[in-house]
């Protein structure tokens, strides 16, 4: 018996098996959720993400590129008409154009400043909005922020501001969800080796300075995001809404 027997979720920002999203789908399974994926457009794309999917038996896998509506409407339909309803959704997206991300924010020009917003931010505003008719007995979303969007970290620079604003959209979305039962938190991980930060300039100090300063005295581990994920789209955190945890091994606490 899994805390989450009978829940239907939707992942959105499984890239591979090092993404955040499958470290958190890797646990939802073993509390005995039924999962659905979207995965970016493209076969290669589809079949990494498929290479994962399958085994644990997935009934539905779609293409999704969040800047485009239409595609949401498609994912959210297909998973209205297979379930009829949906129990929880983590949102696991985030992208900068590379160059950009290595300028100082000063330099951000406004066509890649509006790109990442869209796909960084946006992009759960326009799929809480999808999930909402389908929530139809309450419902939980998750998304994954970085302690760049609280500090000025070296060379997070855009992306920092991306995560301000979308930790502030949980705050307004569970306002606004709240009276329907639908919960909206975000965890804000601390520097995990992934596809993503791989376009950060600065991730490698980034992670080592974690690891010295954290009081844990270490990195986080893709098991405790999945754990964090389980607890926040369970019942066991029924009464948590608008939430950012932590799970960054205590960084955010230490001041010097
Ligand atoms: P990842 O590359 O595995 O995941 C990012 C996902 O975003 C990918 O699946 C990618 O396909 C998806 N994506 C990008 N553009 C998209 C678009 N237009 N449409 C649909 N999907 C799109 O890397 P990750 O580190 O697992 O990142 C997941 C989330 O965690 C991101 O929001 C990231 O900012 C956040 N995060 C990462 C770290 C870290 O150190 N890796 C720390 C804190 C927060």
């Amino acid at each position: 018996m899994g805390i989450l027997d009978g829940k239907v979720g939707l992942v959105m920002g499984v890239a591979n098996d090092r993404s955040i999203a499958w470290a958190m789908s890797d646990a939802l399974y073993a509390e005995g959720a039924e999962l659905a994926f979207t995965h970016l457009p493209g076969q290669s794309s589809e079949r990494r993400v498929r290479r994962l999917t399958d085994p644990r038996g997935a009934k539905l896998v779609m293409p999704c590129d969040v800047q485009r509506d239409e595609d949401i409407g498609r994912v959210f339909g297909a998973v209205g008409e297979m379930y009829s309803r949906l129990d929880f959704l983590i949102h696991s997206v985030a992208f900068a154009p590379p160059h950009e991300l290595r300028n100082p924010y000063v330099d951000m020009s406004r066509k890649g400043w509006h790109l990442a917003m869209d796909i960084s931010a946006y992009s759960l505003v326009a799929a809480a909005r999808a999930a909402r008719p389908l929530m139809t007995r309450g419902g939980a979303i998750v998304t994954i922020s970085y302690y760049g969007g609280e500090k000025v970290i070296p060379g997070y620079n855009v992306m920092g501001v991306c995560k301000a604003a979308l930790e502030h959209s949980v705050r307004y979305l569970a306002g606004d969800l709240g009276p329907e039962g639908i919960r909206v938190n975000c965890i804000s991980a601390g520097p995990m080796r992934t596809l993503s930060s791989a376009g950060i300039a600065e991730f490698d100090t980034m992670h080592d300075h974690f690891a010295r300063k954290a009081p844990l005295r270490r990195n986080v581990e893709f098991g405790e995001l999945g754990g964090a994920g389980v607890y926040l789209l369970s019942e066991q955190s029924d009464g948590i809404t608008g939430e950012t945890l932590h799970v960054d091994c205590g960084f955010s606490i230490v001041g010097l």
